[in-house]
C-alpha cells in the first residue's frame, strides 16, 4: 500500500482532465487516470509516464455502471481508499440549443453524462472517500451552469442558451451543494470549481486559457489541506454566482 494520495480524475485522456492528472501527479499523487476509450487512455498514461509521472489507466464510462463498479473494486484491492475524486468527464452536444428549439434526445444526452453518470461515480466511490483521512471532491462546473448569470441580460454569457449543457451543469451544482450538506462533519468536502473558458475540443478550440490554465483552480481543491471549505462554487475570479 502506497503512502501516497490516491485520485481519480474522469475523462481524463485529453483536455483539462490530462492537464489536471499531469499537474495531480507531478503534486506527488499517485493518479487514476479515467478514459472511456482504453486506447485513448493507454495512449494518455504512456505519454505522462514519460515524463516519470506515477499514473495507471482506469477504464470509466460515466454511462456504463460496470465500468464504474469495476474501477471501485479495483482501488479498493490495490489501495483500499481514495483520497482525491476529480469529477471532469463532461460533454456538449451539436444538436443542443435554446430551450424553445434544443433537441430533447440532445437534453437527455447531456443529462445522463454530466449530471447523472458524474452522480453514479460519485455515489460509487464515497465508500473508499470515507476510508481516506482528507476526502476531497471536485466537480468541473462553469459559469454557463449559473442561474444567476443566465438570468442576467448584462452578463456576456447570457445569449449562451444552451438548455441540456447549462442544466446538466446547474444540476452538477445542486450534487455539490446537497453532498456538501450531506458529508457536513465529516472529513470529506466537495467543491464546484470552473476551470475559465478553456481552449479544447469541446470549445472547438476556443478560449482565453490554455488546457494547462484551466486544469490550475481544479488542482488547487483537489489538494486542499485541513479546515477546507465545502459547498462552495467557485471560478477563476474568485466565488461564482450560482
Ligand atoms: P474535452 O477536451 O472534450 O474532454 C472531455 C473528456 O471527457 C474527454 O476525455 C472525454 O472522453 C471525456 N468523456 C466524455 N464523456 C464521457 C463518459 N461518458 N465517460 C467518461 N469520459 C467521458 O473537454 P474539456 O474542455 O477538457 O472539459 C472538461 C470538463 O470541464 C467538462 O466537464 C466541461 O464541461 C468542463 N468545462 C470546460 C470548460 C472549457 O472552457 N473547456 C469550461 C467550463 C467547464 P473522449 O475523449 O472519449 O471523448
Amino acid at each position: 500500500m502506497t503512502t501516497k494520495k490516491i485520485a481519480l480524475v474522469t475523462g481524463a485522456n485529453k483536455g483539462i482532465g490530462l492537464e489536471i492528472a499531469r499537474q495531480l501527479a507531478q503534486a506527488g499523487v499517485k493518479v487514476l487516470l479515467g478514459a472511456r476509450d482504453s486506447a485513448r487512455g493507454q495512449q494518455a498514461v504512456a505519454a505522462l509516464a514519460a515524463d516519470g509521472l506515477d499514473v495507471e489507466a482506469a477504464a470509466l464510462d460515466l454511462n456504463d455502471e460496470k465500468t464504474i463498479a469495476a474501477t471501485v473494486e479495483t482501488i479498493a484491492s490495490r489501495y483500499g481508499r481514495l483520497d482525491i475524486l476529480v469529477n471532469n468527464a463532461g460533454i456538449v452536444d451539436a444538436e443542443d440549443g435554446p430551450p424553445s428549439v434544443g433537441s430533447i434526445t440532445a437534453a437527455r444526452r447531456l443529462m445522463e453524462t454530466n449530471f447523472i453518470g458524474t452522480l453514479a461515480v460519485t455515489q460509487a466511490m464515497l465508500p473508499l472517500l470515507r476510508q481516506s483521512q482528507r476526502g476531497r471532491i471536485v466537480n468541473l462546473a462553469t459559469t454557463l451552469g449559473s442561474l444567476s448569470v443566465n438570468g442576467d441580460p448584462t452578463s456576456p454569457y447570457y445569449e449562451a442558451r444552451l438548455i441540456g449543457y447549462n442544466a446538466s451543469k446547474a444540476a452538477l451544482n445542486m450534487l455539490t451543494v446537497q453532498l456538501a450538506a450531506e458529508l457536513k462533519g465529516t472529513q470529506i468536502v466537495i467543491n464546484s470549481v470552473a476551470p475559465g473558458y478553456v481552449k479544447t475540443d469541446l470549445t472547438g478550440g476556443n478560449g482565453f486559457m490554455t488546457a494547462a490554465e484551466g486544469a490550475r483552480l481544479p488542482v488547487e481543491y483537489a489538494l486542499l489541506g485541513d479546515g477546507a471549505v465545502s459547498g462552495r462554487f467557485v471560478e477563476p475570479a474568485g466565488n461564482a454566482a450560482w
